[in-house]
């Protein structure tokens, strides 16, 4: 054959393998979109699904794999799906799970905005029945199943933004017993504070975005299940395309790779603010699992690791409204107030414009959700400096 033109040589530079007998210690970023093959017959087998490989990136893809098996390892699943962010994963695993025309979702009054969106804008409209619930109460959880026959009840483990703490054992119980599955949004808690799967959880979802990635760097999500489900929900995914690309893939595993020692340090940070913000006059209320007054705190102890409470503390500002609410955020100096939380920073943000937006103000005030509420995410930083800063904007706010 003659020497390749130019144009040919370049597009297939530096490519091809090596031959090296070495072993990278990190798991590379593999941006292929499309393998091939020795000869057509393995590439057949591969396509065919007889013989192990990939094909093409929507289908399955070296990098992100690898983050599948570490958020398997950390979930204690058997399996695990990367989708291109916590909504596409949660939006996977619901219509995995079964919602389609015609079927019920039980889920918790005090969700996610954007999951609430999602079922309300996205779910309902295609025929499905979205039914709400007090989810801490129990025997209302109970009656509402046996009442509306759900495909799925739907909870969070730790919720947003008042952090209630839902009783995932019993609940995966009462779920099984009225026909439902179980799906749980761990991305509050994370695989360090619990792992629903083993308490009987059919879906994990997690916003990777949040504490798995831990660095507000990655868009991401995750689902974690029986090896059956997420090789249903993939099937899905190759028709969908929600996939997450390799470059976010590398980022969460990253991230993961820290998150016992930051999740252990931002909980541990987030207990001192909780009760600081307790002593502080001019904060009214404050909501977090490791006061003795949580109506969760005995849940907590018993789900959680000890004295591993969650590092997100939401509080009201006594006698305030969004305009003082407003002032506090813009005296804050280290604390940001930016639309997320889990980073290695703390971040600060007012759920009634934000996580909230989209509901009316009747709507916030059922659900508890008050015009003095703050929600604050604690960081990694010390902790006496996260304090300090908080007293400083109140006093300046006041
Ligand atoms: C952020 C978040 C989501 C959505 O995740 P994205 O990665 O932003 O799509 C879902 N559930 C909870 C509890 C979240 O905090």
């Amino acid at each position: 054959m003659k020497k390749p033109g130019l144009a040919t040589r370049v597009v297939h530079a530096g490519a091809g393998r090596t031959g090296a007998n070495y072993t990278p210690t990190c798991v590379p970023i593999d941006n292929a979109v499309t393998y091939t093959y020795d000869d057509m017959h393995t590439l057949d087998a591969v396509l065919g699904g007889t013989r192990e490989g990939y094909v093409y990136s929507r289908f399955g893809s070296p990098t992100v794999e690898a983050l599948e098996r570490a958020s398997a390892e950390l979930e204690g699943s058997e399996a695990a799906l990367a989708c291109s962010s916590g909504m596409a994963a949660i939006h996977l695993a619901l219509s995995a799970a079964g919602l389609a025309p015609g079927s019920t979702i039980l889920t918790a009054q005090d969700l996610y905005g954007g999951t609430l969106s999602l079922l309300i804008k996205v779910f309902a409209p295609q025929g499905v029945r979205v039914e709400t619930i007090e989810a801490t109460d129990l025997p209302a959880v109970s009656a509402a199943l046996v009442r509306s026959k759900p495909c799925v009840l739907l909870v969070e483990t730790i919720s947003n933004p008042l952090l209630k703490v839902a009783d995932v054992p019993a609940l995966a119980e009462l779920a099984h017993r009225a026909g439902a599955l179980l799906v749980v949004d761990n991305t509050f808690a994370t695989p360090y504070l619990y792992r629903p799967v083993q308490s009987g959880a059919d879906y994990v979802i997690e916003s990777a975005t949040k504490y798995l990635g831990g660095h507000g760097d990655v868009l991401g999500g995750l689902i974690a299940s029986s090896a059956e489900r997420c090789q249903a929900a993939r099937e899905l995914q190759k028709l969908v395309g929600d996939n997450l690309g390799p470059n976010e893939a590398w980022l969460i595993l990253r991230g993961i790779k820290t998150l016992v020692v930051r999740m252990r340090q931002q909980c541990q940070n987030a207990a001192q603010v909780a009760l600081f913000l307790q002593s502080h006059p001019r904060v009214e209320r404050v909501y977090h699992p490791a006061l003795p007054e949580h109506p969760q705190h005995a849940l907590c102890q018993r789900l959680f690791p000890p004295e591993q409470s969650g590092a997100v503390v939401s509080f009201e500002i006594r006698d305030a409204g969004r305009e003082q609410v407003f002032r506090f955020m813009d005296a804050l100096q280290l604390v940001l107030p930016a639309t997320s939380l889990g980073d290695v920073y703390s971040l600060v943000l007012y759920p009634a414009h934000a996580s909230h937006r989209a509901l009316s103000e009747n709507e916030r005030q059922r659900l508890g959700i008050r015009p003095n509420l703050v929600r604050l995410s604690v960081g990694i930083e010390d902790v006496e400096d996260i304090i300090a800063d908080l007293a400083q904007a109140l006093q300046a706010s006041a």
